[in-house]
C-alpha cells in the first residue's frame, strides 16, 4: 500500500547515490566557512510529492496548504504512565480549543502539525474531533519524548532495544493508534543537549529504522546545535538522509549551525515564535540570514503554542494556554511575522514557500535513504 519512493532530493555536492562516511564528515566540517555559496538540497519550485497522513486520512502533500509545523493542542507533563488517559473533560477541551482553530482557518492556515508525543498528552481522538469540526488538517505523531533527562519516557523505553521500540512505533503506523483508525503523520522525538546520551541515541536509531520502513519524517525536540549534529550523524549511520530530519527548536542553535545543518539537508524549524520583546526582530534576522545563505527552502516556522494540563489531579484537571509570550495561541506568525518579513523584503512568493511548500516537502511521506 505504501510505495517506497526513491530519495527525493540529490546530495549537495555530488551526484553519487551513496556518500561515504568520510565524505559526510568533510561536508559537515565544511560548513559556513566556505566563501562560495553552497546550494542546500531541494530544487526550488519542485512541487511537493508524496502523501501526508492527517488524523482524518491521507492527502496529497501538494494539497496540504499553509501549515504551522510545530504546535500543540494539549500537553500533559504529569509523567509517563501516571495517567492512563486524558485527565481533562474532552468536551470542555473541545469547546475551549475549537474557536482558535476556526480563527486559524479564517487566517488562511490549513494544517497544523501536533507535536505532542505519547506519554505527554497525545490525544488523537480529541485531535480528530477538532479536525472534523474546524476543517483544519491536523497531523499527529508516533515516537517518544526523551527530553528533560528522559523523565517522560515509559519504563519499557529504558529496557528495550532500538528494534523493539521501532516495532512499537511501526505498529502505530501500520495498524493505527490506540484502537482508532488514526495513523501518525511523522515521528516525534525529544532529546537533551549534545553530545547525546546512549538512551537518546537509541531513540534516534529506532526512529531511523521506522523512517526506512514507513517514510515518516523524524522531528526531534533538540536542545542545542551539538545535539542536532549528533542526530544527523546517527541518522546517517543508519542510512537515513538528513532530509528526513526536522531540527525542532533550531532557534537554540547559532546562525552558523543552522546554515550548516540546512546544507546537509536537514529542515530548520524556527518554532518558538512569540510576541515577547525582541523575539519578532530576532526571528526576522534569523530568517534573513538563512535566506541570504541560500537555505530559504529548508526552513519551517511555528509558535510551539497550545494548552497544558495544570495540577496533579487525575480527574477534572483544567487546561490552560501556554504562557510563552503569545496571549492568543497560533496567531502571531500570521499577524506579525508575515508583515514583518514582507517589510524586510521577503516576497509573497517566498512567504508562500515558507508556509506552504516547505512544510509539504518536509513532511511528505517518502523514504529518504542515503
Ligand atoms: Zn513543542
Amino acid at each position: 500500500m505504501f510505495s517506497r519512493f526513491p530519495r527525493a532530493f540529490p546530495p549537495c555536492t555530488t551526484g553519487s547515490s551513496r556518500r561515504s562516511f568520510l565524505q559526510w564528515v568533510l561536508l559537515l566540517l565544511a560548513g559556513c566557512g566556505r566563501r562560495e555559496r553552497l546550494t542546500c538540497p531541494g530544487a526550488h519550485g519542485t512541487p511537493p510529492q508524496g502523501i501526508i497522513y492527517t488524523v482524518t486520512g491521507p492527502i496529497q502533500a501538494n494539497d496540504l496548504g499553509p501549515a504551522l509545523t510545530h504546535e500543540h493542542v494539549v500537553t500533559d507533563f504529569l509523567g509517563a504512565e501516571k495517567a492512563p488517559g486524558p485527565r481533562y473533560d474532552p468536551e470542555l477541551a473541545f469547546q475551549q480549543i475549537l474557536p482558535h482553530l476556526h480563527a486559524l482557518r479564517a487566517r488562511g492556515v490549513q494544517a497544523l502539525f501536533e507535536c505532542t508525543p505519547q506519554y505527554i498528552g497525545r490525544d488523537v481522538r480529541l485531535l480528530r474531533r477538532l479536525a472534523q469540526h474546524s476543517g483544519l488538517r491536523i497531523i499527529t505523531n508516533t515516537g517518544y519524548y526523551g527530553a528533560v533527562g528522559c523523565r517522560y519516557l515509559p519504563r519499557h523505553a529504558f529496557e528495550e532495544t532500538a528494534d523493539q521500540l521501532a516495532k512499537r512505533w511501526l505498529q502505530e503506523w501500520l495498524q493505527s493508534i490506540e484502537g482508532t483508525s488514526i495513523r501518525p503523520g511523522f515521528i516525534k522525538l525529544g532529546t537533551d543537549r549534545g553530545p547525546l546520551s546512549p538512551l537518546h541515541e537509541k531513540l534516534l536509531r529506532a526512529a531511523a529504522r521506522v523512517h526506512l520502513q514507513s517514510g515518516l519524517t523524524i522531528c526531534a525536540h533538540t536542545a542545542d546545535g551539538v545535539a542536532a549534529f549528533d542526530q544527523i550523524r546517527i541518522l546517517h549511520a543508519e542510512g537515513v538522509h538528513a532530509d528526513a530530519f526536522v531540527w525542532a527548536h533550531a532557534q537554540n542553535g547559532s546562525d552558523e549551525e543552522r546554515v550548516r545543518a540546512a546544507r546537509l539537508g536537514a529542515w530548520i524549524s524556527l518554532d518558538g515564535y512569540n510576541l515577547r520583546a525582541g523575539t519578532p526582530e530576532h526571528y526576522v534576522r534569523m530568517l534573513l540570514h538563512l535566506k541570504q545563505a541560500g537555505c530559504w527552502h529548508r526552513v519551517l516556522v511555528s509558535h510551539d503554542d497550545g494548552w497544558a494540563v495544570e495540577g496533579e489531579q487525575l480527574r477534572q484537571a483544567v487546561i490552560k494556554p501556554f504562557h510563552n509570550g503569545n496571549p492568543v495561541p497560533y496567531t502571531a506568525v500570521c499577524t506579525r511575522l508575515q508583515p514583518d518579513l514582507l517589510a524586510a523584503g521577503v516576497t509573497a512568493r517566498e512567504l508562500d514557500q515558507l508556509l506552504r511548500t516547505n512544510p509539504a516537502r518536509a513532511f511528505a511521506i517518502r523514504v529518504r535513504a542515503l
